[in-house]
């Protein structure tokens, strides 16, 4: 259990926290139209007949994108619901050319399921955590009304008009902003494997409408407020802290909390009011009479199933089972492309220890000098399997390796071609090892004698100094034997 409080005058509050995440579903074409869905395309240019509501024009259900609302309620072990319907919500709105946008309220596709947040006691979630989700449905988005353009004049751009979008409903399971964030991450990390959303939320998406409310712990769930249309992480975190504690002074003033919709100014950090939150009868939502039920038969649902990847948490359980620290299997399965690209590591023969230890140090940190994704590393997982492999059999040392793969990064070459090329093999030839550290030992004769006096931590100069005076090749091991015996 989370124990997030907010203290006000009258003691300790709960936070209760709930999210409607919108995700744009990765598809060429839109919901009910075969018109492009490209993101940053010049406005109004990926816009059909039917997503500008001509008169007449008739919606016709893209297999695809519901084959990925499909694939994604089994990614969380959701129901599927056979059989699902689309209805009408009607309101009016400038971006708004049919008058009503065309969602799944009654039946939707995606009935109950979960998904599990990872432990973080840094963050508070003292253990790994089930959030329920409700259902998750299929709709489509609308347009986009730019008011920037024209002095006095707005305009309408309709290229994400009929886009199809996911809007997948938590419970109110959440009880802290970190719990928040972890789901949105986690939520984000499963579209991402799934492929059914591309998760960027810069470019809008995924976005999160975050419903919160307050209660004293043991007492009802209080009245929430849901603040629309939040496009980070960070941002999510930050309306459910600034809203539990506005809502608690609220309380504690004597006010109530009233049921409505706000919005979220990231610059001023503050949400305010925007509407009075509607109900459904609002909407006054009827089934759609252009579209027929939608009935998924058993070899769809198989092909769904099956076309399944291996999802981030069975990918952890693996990493935890050949040994990998809990640290690095979470860095390595929260991004798909990490996973995959550390997958095709291991195939290539790498063990699975070291191979974490390095990708999350070595390859990570030269990727974040260079500014670069895992995705166009200039280095392959074949190429750094056979650097890892060189570490492996003694060829080369762990200092060496590092100056390896500086030259692979800049060459793009084979570490077994630089090794040969350069004579960086690892020698346990005792003759010359023992050569530099006699004259090591001679030339610090003051160190000798307090190591000899007890001060032992001096070993690791007379390590590093034959290591130099090596130039890196020595096999550490033969070293430490060596200066072991000629220390007495
Ligand atoms: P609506 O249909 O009006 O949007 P729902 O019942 O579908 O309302 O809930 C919408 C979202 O609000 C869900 O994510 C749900 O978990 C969340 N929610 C419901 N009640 C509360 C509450 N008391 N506090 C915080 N979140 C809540
Ligand atoms: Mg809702």
């Amino acid at each position: 259990m989370s124990d997030y409080r907010i203290k006000g005058e009258t003691g300790e509050w709960e936070v209760v926290i709930g999210l409607e995440v919108h995700a744009q579903v990765t598809s060429n074409a839109k919901l009910f139209s075969g018109a492009a869905t490209a993101f940053g395309a010049e406005p109004n240019t990926q816009v059909s007949l039917v997503d500008a509501a001509m008169p007449g024009m008739l919606p016709v259900p893209n297999r695809e994108c519901i084959r990925q609302a499909v694939r994604t309620g089994m990614a969380i072990e959701a129901q599927i619901n056979k059989y699902s319907r689309f209805d009408r919500k009607n309101y009016f709105y400038a971006d708004l050319p049919q008058g009503y946008q065309i969602s799944q309220l009654y039946h939707p596709i995606v009935g109950e399921g979960s998904l599990t947040i990872a432990a973080d006691e840094k963050a508070g979630i003292p253990t790994d955590k089930a959030i329920g989700v409700e259902r998750i449905h299929v709709e489509q988005d609308a347009g986009k009304l730019m008011h920037d353009q024209h002095p006095t004049m707005s305009y309408v751009d309709l290229n994400r008009s009929g886009v199809a979008l996911m809007e997948i409903v938590s419970r109110p399971d959440m009880r802290s902003p970190a719990e928040a964030g972890a789901y949105v991450r986690k939520l984000r990390s499963i579209l991402r494997y799934v492929g059914s959303c591309d998760g960027n939320m810069e470019e809008g998406s995924m976005r999160a409408d975050v419903n919160v409310s307050v209660r004293k712990p043991g007492d009802e769930f209080g009245t929430r407020t849901e603040t629309k249309n939040v496009n980070s992480v960070r941002f999510v975190m930050a309306v459910i802290e600034g809203e539990a504690k506005r809502q608690v002074e609220l309380i504690e003033s004597g006010g109530t909390v009233v049921q409505e919709t706000r919005l979220y100014d990231p610059d001023r950090n503050e949400t305010r009011s925007m509407r009075s939150k509607e109900d459904a009868h609002d909407y006054r939502y009827f089934p759609d009479p252009d579209l027929l039920p939608l009935i998924l038969d058993d070899d769809f649902l198989a092909e769904c199933r099956d076309s399944l990847p291996e999802l981030p948490d069975a990918k952890r359980a693996r990493y935890l089972a050949a040994g990998i620290s809990p640290y690095n299997a979470d860095v390595l399965t929260a991004e798909v492309e990490a996973a995959r690209w550390f997958d095709t590591l291991l195939d290539a023969g790498a063990k699975p220890v070291a191979a974490a230890n390095w990708v999350t140090s070595e390859l990570f940190g030269a990727l974040n000098r260079m500014g670069r994704d895992i995705s166009d590393s200039p280095v392959s997982p074949e190429h750094a399997a056979e650097l890892l492999a060189l570490v492996a059999d003694g060829t080369i040392s762990g200092t060496i390796a590092k100056a390896v793969f500086e030259k692979m990064l800049e060459s793009g070459d084979a570490a077994g071609v630089i090794v040969e090329r350069d004579g960086l093999k690892q020698t346990s030839d005792t003759g010359a090892i023992e050569a530099e550290i006699a004259k090591i030992l001679t030339a610090n004769a003051d160190k000798v004698e307090q190591y000899k006096g007890g001060k032992e931590a001096l070993f690791g100069f007379f390590v590093g100094q034959t290591m130099k005076a090596m130039q890196g090749k020595a096999n550490p091991q033969v070293v430490n034997e060596l200066l072991k015996k000629a220390l007495g």
